[in-house]
This record gives C-alpha cells, structure tokens and sequence, in this order.
C-alpha cells in the first residue's frame, strides 16, 4: 500500500509529495510542528498537541491557517488513508513559500500544511530494558518552549546517542543542570521517591506527555517537583526515564557511564508507562473499514 501525504490541500502519493524550494520552512527552519501518537485507533491527546501547535504558531506570529476543526478532518484523513492503527501523525505548519529575504514575507503568504502518518509500534520491548542517556551540552536558543523544526543541535545530540548506542541525550547546561532530551523531556526520581522534571518556564519544550504524568502524580497521590536538577543529582537518583509521545513513559538505566539505580527499570517508570494511556485523552479515529 502506498503512503499519502497531505500538502496545502492536496492527498498525494508520498513519494511525490513537495513543498517549493523557497518555502521557508526548507530554507530558515521558519515552521513548526506537533507529533500525536496513534493507539489501537485512538488518537492521544490530540487537544494539548492542537493548543500547543497554535501557541507555537502565535509566538512565531504566523497565522493559523487551518481551524481546529479542519486540523481534525485532515489528520484522521491522512491516518484513515495510510491504516495506521498504532504510530504517529506529524502535522508541520511553515510560514510558507516567499522569495528569499530573512524579514518576514508580505501579509498574505498562505503558511504550507503537511501532514504525514506512519506505523511505529510501541515501544514495550525497548522499555522493559530500559535505555541509555548520553548527556551533551544545551547550546540551543533560547527559545525552545516554541515547537520549531529547527532541530540541528537536536539531531547532532541524536546522532551522538545512537553512536554510542544510548536511547536518547540530555542537555546539560554550564552548570551542570539537566534541561530534557533531544526529543522528550527528562525525570528523575530521588531517592526519596520524589519525582523531579524541571519546570517548564524556559529551557524546555513543555512536553504534552510530560503534562499527563504530572496530572497523574496529583491523581494518584506521587509526589513531584517541578524543578531544574543537575546531573550530579540525575546519577544520584533512583530511578530516571523520558517522556515523549513517541516514547511515552521509557526507563533511563544509565547516563553516561553511571549505572542509574540498580541498572533495571524502575518501579514508579514502569507503573507510570502501564498507566499512562487511561489517563491521556483518547478519542477514536474512523477506523478504515467504517468509512
Ligand atoms: N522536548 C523536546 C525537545 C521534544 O522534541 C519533545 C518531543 N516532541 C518533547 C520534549 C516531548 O514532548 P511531547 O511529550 O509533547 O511529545
């Protein structure tokens, strides 16, 4: 079966899906974009990623160029006609397509909208064993709350990991406070059983799933800090994980080479992955064999 790209209003093949050469995302990173997760036919809190995408838009003052409600449609179209029951849906907005010129194009160049979907399975293995942080220096800019694609430093951090065989990489500032990952946001547990994820007033993406795990803490009675740690106090603690859409609740069981705890998954991780998805928003998806 052949994947289907949404693109300025078009259904497209995949393999044939562009957007132009001076579009601005392409050329100045000037886009931005959201990642939902797809299970079992449910989409996963898709207000938090909708609201945070017209934030992002807003603080890059790029016009929404599509209602909430029309986002709605496209997504489930593109996740109905590529059968995606378990992955993701990537919705990217850029300012869109102007000649050349770093100031911002005339009022009334349309933003470009892509959509894709894919497969991806969850990733239980990978958790049951937990996975390796390398930690790397935070050189981004300032403005990280905003969901950019501009991701070089990201990547590089990524490519670092994957090198060196880790799950993901921490950011580290100058003095020695941990920030988040390359893609999620980071946690620590105390040994006091306090969980720790720094506060999400600057120098983080304040992650959707991130939220859903601090409105689990209050439910289920866990005590939390939204606080910066640093990594003297991460090798310390008893149990450290990530938080992401793709990844959801994953054990960290080693950063750099300090074994984290004993070395295995812990409890609170793994209870907060077992549980994570009755407290997220889930609404269904058409599923394909209804339309
Ligand atoms: N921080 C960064 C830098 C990310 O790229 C992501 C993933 N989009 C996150 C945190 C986690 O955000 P979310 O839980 O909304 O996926």
């Amino acid at each position: 079966m052949s994947r289907i790209a949404y693109v300025n209003g078009q259904y497209e093949l995949h393999a044939d899906a562009f957007v132009h050469v001076e579009d601005r995302g392409y050329q100045f990173a000037d886009a931005v974009y959201e990642v939902c997760e797809i299970r079992n036919g449910l989409i996963v809190d898709e207000t938090g990623h909708m609201d945070r995408l017209g934030r992002s838009l807003s603080e890059l003052e790029i016009v929404n160029p599509m209602s909430r409600q029309a986002f709605g449609l496209v997504l489930r179209e593109v996740v109905r006609r590529n059968l995606v029951k378990d992955g993701i849906v990537y919705i990217q907005v850029s300012r869109g397509v102007s000649p050349r010129n770093h100031a911002f194009p005339p009022a009334g160049v349309r933003p470009s909208v892509v959509l894709t979907a894919k497969h991806m399975k969850p990733k239980n293995a990978a958790a049951q064993k937990g996975g390796k942080a390398v930690t790397v220096p935070e050189n981004r800019w300032e403005r990280v709350d905003i969901k950019t694609v501009g991701l070089l430093s990201n990547c590089i951090a990524k490519e670092k990991a994957t090198q060196e065989g880790a799950y993901e990489a921490w950011y580290v500032t100058d003095d020695g406070m941990v920030t988040e990952g390359s893609s999620s946001n980071a946690w620590i547990v105390t040994k006091d059983g306090v969980l720790v994820t720094r506060q999400a007033t600057g120098g983080i993406l304040k992650g959707i799933t991130r939220g859903v795990v601090l409105r689990m803490c209050k439910q289920m009675g866990q005590r939390f800090e939204e606080r910066a740690f640093s990594l003297e106090e991460a090798f310390e603690a008893r149990e450290a994980f990530v938080t992401s859409a793709t990844s959801i609740v994953m054990p960290i069981v080693q950063i750099d080479d300090r074994v984290i705890g004993n070395g295995h998954p812990g409890n609170t991780s793994i209870e907060l992955r077992k549980a994570f998805h009755s407290h997220a928003e889930l609404v269904p998806l058409h599923q394909p064999w209804q339309i």
